[in-house]
């Protein structure tokens, strides 16, 4: 079966690893703070708070930005659970923004309808959580602006979309919102086989989810409620986790950041050469505009007849996947009242969704099988 996504890990990757094992740290040491500034480094953000999943950083920032019983945030129903279920670890109500079925990504003009009625209603959220489906940046220019008519916090869910860029800047950068959230797990651009990052530019949110990161506890003698207590002496001033990402995770992590251009590179070819191969079949590639660059997380057509081109795929040994169900369609969520016909856009896309294998290893020989196994399932 050729999978859909896999990780590239390397021997310079099991050298960096084998060398923090023989190290002092193995927990979060030195290596978490070298591999928060080589991610800083790229993408431009002043802080950076490296964690043991995206889960637990989007979590973090939920709980930074304020996020509590009595809030409301919304987020995109095409994404993975994660991105609504930090809201709901908050005691917070989530809500749904529909997509534009073409990108998949947030509908820009959807959010400020919701925003509109929101205002009249007074139920404006406190925080929108965007996601950049695929690994392309959603319209961040537009989600500024409404943030700052609106009065509510950004958090980018960027865990498809490290080394991708938006007018100019790396994804990361903070440029149109609070906080940024990276995911390591091993089907996304660069892994650290768990873990996750927040990245953001105010020194209190870094300061905020660094502790929780740590049961809420701090030594810094500046922030200490007691004085003198003794060299020992330590405070839990607010319920924390334990979210901390280890230094074998870590080091595995800077030494994949040294190949971030050129895995983001490999799949980007990748990509414009799945658009040549299909152009003559009935799919449709995802749109994309011109003022951004994907880091090409994955690869999604919209075919018809989706469950039948689907299971000739698998049964010829090509491992394609749906990339999402749409959250609100989950039981738990269902449970909440959501209605699929309250999101066309999200169950137009879905309806169509088809995920092609896409990673930095795929051969051309196993891109140009995809594609006539696809042209085959599709006849
Ligand atoms: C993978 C993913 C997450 C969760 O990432 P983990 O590191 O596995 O916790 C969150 N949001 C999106 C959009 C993802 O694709």
């Amino acid at each position: 079966m050729i999978p859909y996504g896999r990780q590239n890990i390397d021997d310079d990757d099991v050298a960096a690893v084998v060398a923090v094992l023989r190290s002092e740290f193995v927990t979060q040491g030195p290596a978490v703070s070298a591999f928060e500034k080589a991610v800083l480094t790229h993408c431009g953000g002043r802080y950076g708070v490296a964690v043991n999943s995206a889960t637990s950083a989007l979590h973090l920032a939920c709980l930074a930005l304020g996020l509590g019983p009595g809030d409301g945030a919304w987020t995109t129903p095409i994404s993975f659970v994660a991105s609504a279920n930090c809201v709901l670890y908050c005691g917070a109500t989530v809500d749904f923004v529909d997509v534009d079925p073409a990108t998949a990504n947030m509908s820009m003009d959807r959010l400020e309808e919701k925003l509109v009625a929101a205002e009249r209603d007074g139920t404006l959220p406190k925080v929108v959580i965007v996601v950049h489906m695929c690994g392309q940046p959603a319209d961040m220019a537009r989600v500024g602006e409404l943030a700052s008519r609106y009065g509510f916090r950004v958090v980018e869910d960027a865990s498809h979309a490290i080394g991708a860029s938006y007018c100019g800047q790396q994804v990361g950068s903070g440029r149109y919102s609070d906080i940024t959230v990276f995911s390591f797990h091993p089907v996304k651009i660069i892994t650290t086989g768990e873990g996750g990052m927040a990245v953001t530019n105010d020194p209190l949110l870094a300061e905020a989810m660094r502790r929780l990161r740590s049961h809420g506890i701090t030594r810094e003698s500046s922030e200490l409620r007691v004085a003198g207590e003794g060299p020992w002496y330590y405070e839990q001033q607010s319920l924390g986790f334990n979210y901390r990402m280890t230094d074998i995770q870590a080091a595995l992590g800077s030494s994949q950041m040294r190949k971030l251009t050129s895995l983001v590179a490999a799949r980007t070819c990748l990509a414009a050469r799945y658009d040549e191969l299909l152009a003559d079949l009935p799919v449709r590639p995802l749109a994309r505009a011109n003022d951004r660059s994907s880091a090409w997380h994955l690869y999604v057509v919209s075919v018809e007849r989706r469950r039948k081109v689907f299971e000739r795929l698998r049964a010829a040994g090509i491992g394609v996947n749906v990339h999402y169900i749409p959250i609100y369609r989950q039981p738990y969520y269902e449970a909440m009242g959501f209605q699929p016909e309250k999101f066309p856009g999200a169950e137009s896309y879905y309806a169509g969704a088809l995920t092609l294998p896409l990673f930095p290893q795929l051969t051309e020989r196993q891109q140009e099988q995809v594609v006539v196994a696809l042209a085959e399932a599709i006849r």
